[in-house]
């Protein structure tokens, strides 16, 4: 009996999704875009947690529950080095949109967001503008989609093991890790 050592993070346990991040109520945020382009959806808040909305087959929708557009982005802090996803308004996501028409892609976009008078529920103010950063300096483009499918329990054909039905509580990254490890499907 011995150990494995490993100079790699071994396969099973990288974690398959990147934190949400959203703009805060007390400070700016400042980011740097890795994604080329955003994606977006609607989503309800159901049942305690975020759920992108399935209409026209939606539960939520049929409960009566409102809906949100979100739209989303890789984003990276130059400060702390964390890379995450940006999640953002409609109307904040126009400034990107606008930065993707004149540079054909956000990646290495800086963004700059507050809320309006600091509050929690305060209108987005976001800029966008080139960040001088090469995209090569960047953390890869994340794969968006699978990223939110991890966080909202979504399943994906080829999502491995550590992801649970769409209906089922909640996990954590660290809960859905030892299901990765211990190899067990979850019902
Ligand atoms: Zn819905």
């Amino acid at each position: 009996m011995s150990p494995n050592w490993y100079t790699n993070i071994p396969e099973e346990i990288v974690t398959q999704s990147l934190p949400i991040r959203r703009t805060p109520a007390s400070k700016p945020i400042t980011c740097i875009v890795t994604s080329a382009d955003l994606i977006g959806t609607f989503t309800h808040f159901y049942r305690g947690r975020t759920t992108p909305c399935e209409r026209p087959d939606c539960e939520a929708c049929r409960d009566g529950q409102p809906w949100r557009y979100h739209a989303y982005v890789g984003a990276w802090s130059r400060n702390s080095g964390l890379h995450f996803i940006f999640e953002m308004t409609a109307q904040a996501a126009e400034k990107l949109i606008e930065f993707r028409t004149k540079y054909q892609s956000l990646r290495s976009c800086q963004i700059d967001a507050y809320r309006w008078g600091k509050r929690s529920n305060g209108r987005v103010i976001l800029k966008a503008s080139p960040s001088g950063i090469a995209p090569t300096d960047l953390p890869l483009e994340p794969d968006l989609v699978k990223c939110l499918s991890v966080l909202w329990n979504i399943p994906l054909p080829d999502l491995e093991t550590g992801h649970t039905t769409k209906n089922s509580p909640a996990v954590t990254i660290a809960q859905k890790i030892a299901t990765t490890r211990l190899g067990t499907h979850a019902t």
